[in-house]
């Protein structure tokens, strides 16, 4: 059966980390609604040409824009028996609420909420060490002293972990994102993110049991 496992959590809270734990030892697909909106904007297309400012500033892009390339590619990556990661969608209320809309309504069901949880200056630290890979989009710490991706591709920081930033995208995660996880009080696992990646692997691990959902052997 599909499954939508929703992951939350504030900017360095580490979604990317735990959603690449999850690719890599579960059966499932990723979506990120960054990644897409990164993608528009290397392309340098429409969307992406409006939504490259606000995004370098670390302010969110408007609920029509991400709905819009949600509902465009969503039921590409919904076929078959899949387990789908969303990662970084929805971040606000109403974002929420199309998603439920979405597909006359048959998503809601099949939704499960894991929302990571961090202290404030943890994140801070995160963010200030975090690289990622310019070709497939992994992230690290730049005190691991890597150069180069698994993928071989080169690291790079990201523009909109700058601390002034990282500043905008808290408080846009307070303000926009934290009544998402009040929206979802029925079906949501709220996760310590703190510690070692290995840690909280550990904690992920016990959360989608409770989902119902076993490691790919
Ligand atoms: P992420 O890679 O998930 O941290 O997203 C990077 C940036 O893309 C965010 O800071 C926002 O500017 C934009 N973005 C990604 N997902 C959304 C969303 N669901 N709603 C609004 N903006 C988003």
């Amino acid at each position: 059966m599909t499954k939508i496992i929703i992951l939350l959590g504030a900017p360095g809270a580490g979604k990317g980390t735990v959603a690449q734990y999850l690719q890599n030892n579960y059966a499932v697909r990723h979506f990120s609604t960054g990644n897409l909106l990164r993608n528009e904007v290397e392309r340098e297309t429409e969307i992406g040409l409006k939504v490259k400012e606000l995004m370098g500033s670390g302010a969110l892009v408007g609920d029509d824009i991400v709905n819009a390339i949600v509902e465009r590619n969503i039921e590409a990556v919904l076929e078959g028996d899949s387990i789908i990661i969303l990662d970084g969608y929805p971040r606000t209320e109403p974002q929420a609420k199309e998603l439920d809309r979405m597909l006359n309504g048959t998503l809601r069901n099949l939704i499960r909420v894991l929302s990571l949880d961090v202290d404030a200056e943890e994140v801070v630290a995160r963010i200030s060490h975090r690289v990622v890979c310019e070709k497939c989009g992994n992230t690290y710490s730049d005190l691991e002293g890597r150069k180069q991706c698994v993928c071989g591709g080169v690291l790079v920081k990201r523009k909109d972990d700058e601390e002034s930033v990282v500043r905008n995208r808290l408080e846009e995660y307070r303000k926009s994102t934290m009544p998402v996880i009040d929206y979802y009080r029925d079906r949501i696992a709220v996760v310590s993110g703190m510690g070692t990646p290995m840690d909280v692997a550990a904690r992920v691990d016990d959360t989608l049991q409770q989902f119902g959902i076993e490691k790919r052997r």
